[in-house]
């Protein structure tokens, strides 16, 4: 089997099989050489890493996975690709391929088995449609992790990288840089897939930090105050955490401890860093 990753060996698989892309999963394959050499190389895999791939499609960057890491999981969900996958794989001894969908995939388990509980780098050109779940599931079941690597729509990666101050800013960036710090490594256009999709796109690593960068008693108690704060972003701190109904503060609470913080008693959440909103959460945390 040819390598994948240019237009024309892309085409001979897909009329081999007679395939036919679903637009509910996100299928948007990948035919440049150059974007798949470079997600290859800014991921830093090396062949002492177990990687895992969400969605692996016809096997395009699979195949490079396999010739750089020391062993492969990839996890798809589209049964009409497996046949594909076994055949565009055949060369190779270090993939595994799992036909199941990637949120009822329990990864930590699979980290413990295949890499005895060492991080894993997670690799992967993402389906759309369900980036923010993934992420927030590998890092909420605790999964030990390096990196994540992964091609997602440029605005989401923009979303990840923001700070406060800036419209693309809210509850994505704060979850993505309380475990890890996210670099933008290329910005890649329509033209690179196949179908083009209607969206440009980024890849981004995020490179999980070992230990987390604030203090926090709770982290979920952290978090839902972070989504209380952007539910209603138009809206102050006070009337934003006071009124939010699933959250155990009062007006008055959120008004004393933005005081003890010698913040301004009408400040937006969309104001607050990441560091600001632990020390409020420990402020508010009973
Ligand atoms: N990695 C391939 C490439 O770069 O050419 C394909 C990437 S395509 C953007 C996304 C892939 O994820 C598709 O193969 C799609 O079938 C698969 N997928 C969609 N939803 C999934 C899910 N819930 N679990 C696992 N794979 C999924």
């Amino acid at each position: 089997m040819a390598t994948l990753g240019n237009p024309g060996n892309t085409i001979e698989v897909l009329q081999k099989y007679k395939f036919n892309f679903q637009k509910k999963f996100g299928q948007n394959f990948l035919i440049d050489t150059h974007v798949l050499d470079k997600i290859i190389r800014e991921s830093g895999v090396t062949k002492d890493d177990l990687v895992i791939e969400i969605g692996p499609g016809i096997g395009t960057m699979t195949q490079y996975l396999c010739e750089n890491a020391r062993e492969v999981v990839a996890i798809e969900i589209d049964k009409n690709l497996i046949p594909i996958l076994q055949d565009t794989l055949s060369a190779y001894d270090n993939v595994t391929v799992i036909n199941e969908d990637v949120l009822k995939v329990d990864i930590k388990k699979l980290a413990e088995e295949r890499n005895g509980g060492k991080p894993v780098k997670v690799v992967a050109n993402l389906p759309y449609y369900i980036t923010t779940p993934i992420i927030m599931g590998l890092f909420e079941s605790h999964v030990p992790i390096d990196s994540i690597t992964i091609m997602v729509q440029k605005e989401v990666a923009d979303r990840m990288q923001e700070g406060p101050g800036s419209k693309e800013y809210g509850a994505l960036s704060l979850a993505v840089q309380y475990y890890a710090k996210p670099e933008i490594v290329a910005n890649v256009p329509p033209n690179c897939f196949m179908p083009r999709p209607n969206v440009g796109s980024a890849v981004i690593r995020l490179t999980c930090h070992e230990k987390s960068p604030v203090e926090v008693k709770d982290e979920s108690f952290m978090f839902n105050i972070i989504r209380a704060s952007f539910n209603q972003r138009r809206k102050t701190l006070v009337n934003g955490l006071g009124n939010a109904g699933f959250l155990p503060v009062t007006k008055e609470q959120v008004a004393e401890a933005l005081e003890k913080m010698e913040l301004s008693p009408t400040i937006r959440g969309e104001a607050l860093s990441l560091e600001q909103f632990a020390h409020l959460s420990n402020m508010l945390k009973k």
